[in-house]
C-alpha cells in the first residue's frame, strides 16, 4: 500500500502510539479532521481571537470515540482477545461495534435504557453489537462492565483503557500540525473526561518534542446538571439533554483536574439552555452541526466571552466538536419548528416565501 495515502490515525502517527510492526491495523481511516475557522464566533470573541471548530463528527462513526476505538480494538486484536465490551452513553458503542464488526470480533455494549440518542442505537445495532440496556445509569453501566471484564476473557474498551486516551491524543497532534503550534486556548465539552485528560497528554508530548512551543489553556465544560468536578462532588442522578456527557462520576476525574491546574485554565458549567443555545448558533450562524453535547464547548466559549475573559487576550481557540449532529436528530426535531404543510399551489409557495 502507499504510505502516502491517509489510513488513519496509528499510519500517520504511529511514531507516538504504543504499536510496533506486529499490531494488526484495525482503521476505518479515522482522524484528519477539519479546523473549521468560525467567523461569526470570531466577532464575538474579539479582534484579537480566531476561533476555530474542530469538527470530530466526520470522523467515520460520527464522534471522537473512533480515534481511541482503533487503538483499542486493534491492541485488543494482537493480545488475540475475541471479544470486547463497553458502558456507553451513545457514541463509545457505536464505534466499538464498527471497529469489532471491522476486525471480526464480538462486542457487548451496556447502555442506559432510554437515555441514548436514536442515532447512537441504531449504529451500534447495525453494527452487530450485543446491546443490553440496563435500568440503571451510565456510572452504573461502567461499573459493571468494570467487574465483567476483570473477571472473564472480555477486553474493556472504555476510555480506562489507556488506549483509548493514547489512540484521542492525536487529534492535539493534529491540530498543532495545522497550525504549526498549539492552540492559545481550547473549549472542550467534559464527560467521562478522558477526552480532556487525551488532549492535555498530547499538547504536552507534543512540547515536549519540539514539535510544538506553546501548551494551551485547557477549558472545560461540563452540562449543569451532570457537574461533578465543578461541584467537587459525584452526582448521583445526573440529568442534560446533552445525553454524551450525562456523567456523573467521571473515571479520568483526576486528570482532567491536572489538565485544568496545569494550563491554568479551568472547568465550568453550562445549563441545557446555553446548550441548546450554542447547538442552534452552530448550525444556523458558521453551518455546522454537531451533536448537543458538542456545543457544550461553545456554550461554554459564549459563556467566556460574556464574562470577559477573553478581553485585552488574543491568539487562537479551538472548540472541539465531539459529535455529528445527525446523531440525536430528535433533539434537532424538538428544537426547530416543524415545516408547514401547504397545498402543492405555485402560488401559495411563492407567496409564503415573500415574493
Ligand atoms: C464521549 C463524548 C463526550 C465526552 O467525552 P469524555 O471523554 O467522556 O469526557 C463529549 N461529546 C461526545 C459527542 C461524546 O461522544
Amino acid at each position: 500500500m502507499n504510505e502516502n495515502k491517509y489510513r488513519g490515525i496509528i499510519q500517520k502517527y504511529k511514531k507516538f502510539l504504543p504499536v510496533s510492526s506486529k499490531t494488526p491495523v484495525i482503521t476505518l481511516n479515522e482522524g484528519n479532521t477539519p479546523l473549521i475557522y468560525a467567523g461569526y464566533l470570531s466577532r464575538l470573541a474579539g479582534k484579537n481571537m480566531e476561533v476555530y471548530l474542530k469538527y470530530e463528527g466526520l470522523n467515520p462513526t460520527g464522534s471522537f470515540k473512533d480515534r481511541g476505538m482503533t487503538l483499542a480494538i486493534s491492541k485488543a486484536c494482537e493480545e488475540n482477545a475475541k471479544a470486547v465490551m463497553c458502558a456507553s452513553t451513545g457514541n463509545t458503542s457505536a464505534s466499538a461495534a464498527a471497529y469489532a464488526a471491522r476486525a471480526g470480533i464480538k462486542c457487548i455494549v451496556l447502555i442506559p435504557s432510554g437515555a441514548i440518542a436514536l442515532g447512537k442505537l441504531s449504529q451500534a445495532l447495525i453494527h452487530g453489537a450485543k446491546v443490553l440496556a440496563i435500568k440503571g445509569n451510565f456510572d452504573v453501566a461502567l461499573d459493571l462492565v468494570k467487574e465483567v471484564t476483570r473477571d472473564y476473557p472480555i477486553k474493556l474498551v472504555n476510555s480506562l483503557n489507556p488506549y483509548r486516551i493514547e489512540g484521542q491524543k492525536t487529534a492535539s497532534f493534529e491540530i498543532c500540525d495545522y497550525f504549526g503550534d498549539a492552540p492559545d486556548f481550547q473549549c472542550m465539552p467534559v464527560g467521562n473526561a478522558g477526552n480532556i485528560t487525551a488532549y492535555w497528554k498530547g499538547y504536552k508530548e507534543y512540547k515536549n518534542l519540539g514539535l510544538s512551543r506553546k501548551l494551551p489553556v485547557m477549558l472545560g465544560f461540563q452540562a449543569q446538571g451532570a457537574a461533578p468536578i465543578v461541584r467537587n462532588k459525584p452526582i448521583k442522578d445526573p440529568e442534560t439533554i446533552a445525553t454524551a456527557i450525562r456523567i456523573g462520576n467521571p473515571a479520568s476525574w483526576k486528570t482532567a483536574v491536572e489538565a485544568r491546574d496545569e494550563s491554568k485554565g479551568l472547568i465550568d458549567m453550562v445549563s441545557d439552555t446555553e446548550i441548546l443555545q450554542a447547538y442552534k448558533i452552530l448550525a444556523a450562524k458558521e453551518g455546522v452541526f454537531a451533536e448537543p453535547a458538542s456545543a457544550a464547548s461553545v456554550a461554554g466559549l459564549l459563556k467566556l466571552i460574556k464574562k470577559g475573559y477573553f478581553k485585552n487576550k488574543k491568539g487562537k481557540i479551538t472548540c472541539i466538536l465531539t459529535g455529528h449532529g445527525l446523531k440525536d436528530p430528535e433533539r434537532a426535531i424538538k428544537t426547530v419548528k416543524t415545516p408547514k404543510v401547504m397545498a402543492a399551489n405555485l402560488k401559495s409557495i411563492i407567496k409564503e416565501i415573500g415574493y
